[in-house]
């Protein structure tokens, strides 16, 4: 058993271990005075996992319920949300009861903000089934669900009381959602661990998961525990995703998952540090060669003009400028606000 601790306004400890489905229950009723518990699922993880997770809740003593909802990022919206209320409320779950999510980011990000916002907060906790829940998405207590005006749009910041990493539910994830999460643990080498970065160029990933997945949720730790709420260090965070999310819409969320549009994000951006002199030579290759490795994408050929556009109405935006993340060499990262007539005359 790994053990990572979360000092958070509310800390909470992440426990990384195979076999940890079948413990949810013994987890959730050392940490909670629940007596309810909903768990919420999505159509593809429900008939592998659901069962499980279910039979351990109930064994602990917990009256629970099941939500499943329809498998996708199509899904994660207020519509999905409302029926989570229902099921929440028929259930007859009180404040002192909880949630468990089991899933990918999708699941993990609604299931919160469900969690965050029925009656006013109630406990949940995460069982991220995906590489990207993994290593990422289920640590730091960002929750929500998008508009059609764009991702992530409504929120809150509700952190789990507990996250559970279970690395063997992975051996049932399609290959494409593998090669989404090595976006994701690539980024973290390059902002903010060289060392992590050139075991990434030497190893298979793969064959040292529980290493990588501790890795990356520890460095996770370490940056929201210095920033919650996002007001510096954790933007570092966002390394590739300036890009990636305008990639994401203007490509209509179908060509590239998450992961693949952060890979294609990480070369923009290195390339941008390049024009500016903020990253060296040699940077940009090294990062290329563990993408490709992953047979990550690093290019596209969408209108240079439509992403520009769709990168000046990020919400991430503060004051006017656009707050890019630089690479200053493989493993040390920082912030650059850019005005939008700067990034215009860059590209
Ligand atoms: P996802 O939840 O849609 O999962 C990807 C696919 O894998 C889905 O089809 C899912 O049903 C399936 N799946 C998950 N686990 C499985 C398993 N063990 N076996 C078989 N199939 C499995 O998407 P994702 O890539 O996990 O997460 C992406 C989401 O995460 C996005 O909505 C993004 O905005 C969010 N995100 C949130 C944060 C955060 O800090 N909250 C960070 C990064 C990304």
């Amino acid at each position: 058993m790994r053990t990572v601790h979360v000092s958070t306004g509310k800390p909470y400890d992440i426990f990384i271990e195979r076999g940890l489905l079948d413990k949810a229950g013994e987890y959730a009723k050392s940490l909670s005075s629940a007596t309810r518990a909903v768990l919420i699922t999505d159509t593809n993880v429900a008939p592998l996992y659901k069962w499980r997770v279910l039979n351990s809740l109930s064994a602990a003593g917990f009256e629970v319920a099941t939500h499943v909802f329809q498998a996708g990022e199509e899904s994660k919206h207020l519509g999905t949300i409302a029926e989570m209320y229902k099921t929440l409320a028929d259930s007859g779950m009180t404040r002192k009861d909880m949630i468990v999510a089991l899933g990918g980011g999708v699941c993990g990000d609604m299931a919160g903000f469900a969690a965050a916002t029925y009656l006013r907060g109630i406990d949940f906790m995460q069982i991220p089934t995906s590489l990207l829940a993994q290593v990422d998405s289920s640590v730091g207590g960002k929750t929500g669900v998008d508009l059609p005006q764009g991702k992530n749009l409504v929120g809150a910041f509700h952190q789990p009381i507990a996250v559970l990493i279970d690395p063997d539910t992975l051996n049932t994830l399609p290959d494409r959602f593998i090669t989404d999460g090595m976006g994701e643990v690539i980024k973290y080498g390059c902002i903010k661990d060289a060392k992590f970065f050139e075991f990434l160029e030497n190893e298979n990933a793969l064959e040292h998961i529980e290493d990588v997945i501790e890795t990356c949720v520890s460095i996770k730790r370490d940056v929201v525990s210095r920033d919650e709420h996002e007001k510096g260090e954790r933007m570092l965070l966002n390394f590739g995703h300036t890009w990636g999310h305008a990639i994401e819409k203007v490509s209509g969320y179908t060509k590239y998952t998450h992961g693949e549009a952060v890979a294609i994000g990480m070369v923009k951006a290195v390339d941008l540090g390049v024009k500016l002199g903020e990253t060296p030579e040699g940077v940009k290759e090294r990062i290329l060669a563990v993408l490709e490795k992953w047979h990550l994408p690093t290019t596209t050929n969408l209108p240079v003009e439509e992403l520009f556009h769709t990168m000046c109405s990020d919400k991430k935006k503060l004051n006017g400028k656009i707050y890019y993340v630089m690479i200053n060499n493989i493993g040390e990262s920082k912030t650059r606000p850019l005005s939008e007539q700067e990034l215009h005359d860059l590209l």
